[in-house]
């Protein structure tokens, strides 16, 4: 049991690490992350790989932040249009809220989140950055 949860976790990890979700084999729809069922009532899926490329859709600036991303703020967390369809909240690193403007080019980057506590791990995840 225990080697089976540490396989799941450690591929919904890769997936967030190399933006992987799926498509639709019905209706061709894209997803990210990866769904079981489509809302056209397909629920048959293959995997598909994101270009990491995409429009900055929206964007804030967040200047109280949880306790554990206390020390980043502010920071700016915003929703991006990939590239292939879907829509990813996620943070906007590399930039300043007022370096930013709707609709500009954004790439996704694997950046360091945040240390657990005590145990010091570190937490990884996919960010956006602006390309000008
Ligand atoms: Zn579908």
């Amino acid at each position: 049991m225990f080697e089976e949860s540490a396989v799941i976790r450690w591929r919904k990890y890769t997936d967030r690490y190399r933006l992987i979700g799926n498509a639709c084999k019905a209706c061709g729809e894209t997803y990210y992350p990866a769904k079981e069922q489509c809302p056209c009532g397909g629920k048959e899926f293959a995997a598909q790989q994101f270009s990491g490329k995409g429009r900055l859709l929206t964007f804030t600036e967040v200047k109280a932040a949880p306790e554990v991303f206390e020390s980043k703020t502010p920071y700016v967390i915003g929703i991006v249009k990939l590239d292939e369809g879907p829509k990813v909240g996620a943070q906007i690193c590399d930039a300043n809220a007022g370096d930013l403007k709707i609709g500009q080019r954004v790439e996704a980057v694997f950046r360091k989140f945040y240390a657990s506590g005590e145990t010091g791990v570190l937490h990884y995840g996919t960010k956006f950055r602006p390309v000008f």
